[in-house]
């Protein structure tokens, strides 16, 4: 029958007053005096209690970000980005020209605006000729996604995730085929390089894989950029229809690397 709310208010407070202090740092401010078993606890400067808290918040959620990026590289077994494309960022790409200009733009706007990509999911492919720095720049993206905000990246070539699956079916392989597969659809930003780079039909397992990896990150709302020496024609073909679909949902973003053609056609 009897309500159990009140009885907590009976507990004794320990008698709490204020006094006027000052902070070196942030000035004067209302010190909270605590008198518990005759001693006198003083509170600190609000301010300073602020930024340590602020502080510490940081710490634990770049620790965060760093254990779990370190449980992806884990069942990468290597590092999320190769070696050779560690130094490449937006910032060291090399503009020589208007399309290559706009192309960073696009990729700037895209790293700038991921907190909002991420949440619906957008795609993004760079499509277009070779040697256009296509790669530099999907590398640059995921490099400066890493160094700069708390989401992960990984940057990987088609034929480099065929191979490490591959080797899974080797009876000493330590890492499965799910366990990769899992370490591709778990990061936030997955850079996926070489699409359709064989040139010839895609075999039933490249496509199956690349189907599992796209819609595996289609179904978690994660987005991809995908970069291709092929045409936005030719990249159904390359990678499966329904692949293609999925990367659409949500509005992707493509950027055409066809510069080398337009400043042929100026001549024809
Ligand atoms: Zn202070």
């Amino acid at each position: 029958m009897r309500s159990e709310p009140t009885e907590t208010a009976t507990i004794p407070q320990a008698p709490v007053r204020t006094q006027p202090a000052t902070c070196e740092k942030h000035g004067p401010y209302d010190q909270r005096v605590v008198v518990i078993l005759d001693k006198e606890l003083r509170g600190g400067c609000p301010e300073c209690h602020r930024i340590a808290n602020e502080e510490r918040e940081q710490r634990e959620k770049a620790q965060e970000a760093l254990t779990k990026r370190l449980a992806i590289s884990r069942k990468l077994g290597d590092s999320l980005i190769p070696k050779r494309f560690a130094d490449r960022s937006l910032a060291n790409y090399q503009v020589q020209n208007k399309g290559q200009a706009e192309a960073l733009r696009f990729c700037r706007h895209y790293v700038k605006t991921f907190d909002q990509i991420a949440e619906n999911g957008r795609c993004m492919v760079l499509l277009g000729k070779p040697g256009t720095g296509k790669t530099h720049l999907g590398a640059g993206m995921a490099n400066d996604l890493m160094r700069n905000t708390s989401h992960s990246a990984v940057y990987r070539t088609v034929g480099s995730i065929l191979q490490a699956i591959r080797a899974t079916y080797d009876r000493a392989s330590e890492a499965t085929e799910a366990s990769i597969l899992a370490s591709l659809i778990e990061p936030s930003l997955l850079v996926l390089d070489e699409v359709g780079v064989s040139k010839e039909q895609p075999s039933d397992f490249e496509l199956t894989t690349l189907f599992a990896i796209i819609n595996g990150r289609y179904e978690q709302v994660k987005p991809t950029v995908v970069i291709s020496n092929l045409g936005p024609e030719q990249l159904p073909v390359a990678m499966g229809e329904r692949c293609v679909d999925r990367l659409r949902e949500g509005g992707m973003i493509v950027v055409p690397f066809e510069w080398e053609s337009h400043r042929g056609k100026e001549g024809v």
